[in-house]
């Protein structure tokens, strides 16, 4: 249901949760995940390297297992989260955008933005968002559900799958930065994002190994979150959309400042 003028949700519905995939465990938790499964804790880390670290999503190819033990996993850990509805291009091929549809039904995008010096992915961490901001197509749509961790990092590995096939104009490649600049408010599904941002930056076969650098996490100010970021030892870049500078102003761009000024917001950044 559209939200009233200046309505803020900050409560995501549980409906259209996905399945538990790999993606959404540490390395501890995927040890353990396999070893449910009646296998040794070693083959977590097998999957988890080419998953990971060579990029493969076919378990045909991962020759170094025994056909049960990737069939098992595959049924338990790897449930299809994303699947494309429709692939936009334009730049000649160097910019790719996806709308993906998720477990339950909703929509999210990412795009692939290729420049001669980086790739960056935008990615969605909300179908929706609850930040109501009355200028934004996705604000006004409200919000549907929270992506999971899997949702946000798998975004990113379809992106990375396609550079390292040579999908994408101007060859082969690699990910270089993320931004969560696309649906959502990261800071609204604070926990998921969190993980993500561990998932892309640890290297394999934990995660991705991306430089936290070059990872950008936007907020519209929730305060609260900014700080707790902060304490999380994890050296990504914040950007706060401001739109306007005064809190009157503000105030009416973006309703989250009835909740936290520009002064506070601009402290905790
Ligand atoms: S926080 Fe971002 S995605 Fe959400 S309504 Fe505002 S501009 Fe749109």
């Amino acid at each position: 249901m559209p939200p009233l003028p200046g309505e803020l949700v900050f409560k995501a519905p549980k409906k259209g949760k996905p399945p538990i995939h790999l993606l959404d465990l540490d390395p501890a938790g995927r040890r353990a995940a396999v070893v449910d499964l009646g296998l040794p804790a070693f083959r977590a880390d097998q999957v988890s390297r080419q998953w990971l670290g060579r990029l493969s999503d076919d378990p045909a190819e991962w020759t170094d297992m025994p056909a049960p033990a990737r069939d098992a996993i595959e049924a338990a850990l790897l449930p299809t989260l994303l699947t494309p509805v429709r692939t936009i291009d334009c730049d000649r091929g160097t910019t790719v955008k996806t709308v993906w549809r998720l477990h339950g039904g909703a929509l999210v995008e990412s795009v692939l933005m290729r420049y001669p010096e980086r790739v960056t992915m935008c990615i969605s961490s909300q179908a929706g968002c609850g930040m109501n901001c009355p200028f934004c197509a996705t604000g006004q749509a409200g919000l549907t559900r929270n992506l999971s961790t899997a949702e946000i990092v798998e975004q990113v590995l379809a992106g990375a799958r396609s550079l390292a096939r040579g999908e994408v104009a101007g060859g082969q490649g690699r990910i270089s930065n993320v931004v969560f600049m696309g649906m959502g408010e990261p800071l609204a599904n604070y926990r998921a994002v969190v993980g993500a941002v561990r998932r892309l930056t640890e290297p394999a076969p934990a995660g991705l190994g991306i430089g936290a650098r070059g990872i950008t996490v936007s907020t519209v100010g929730l305060v609260p979150r900014i700080l707790d970021l902060a304490g999380e030892g994890l050296p990504v870049t914040l950007a706060v959309s401001l739109h306007a500078p005064d809190d009157a102003l503000r105030d009416t761009l973006v309703p989250v400042n009835t909740r936290w000024k520009v002064s506070e917001v601009l402290d905790a950044a």
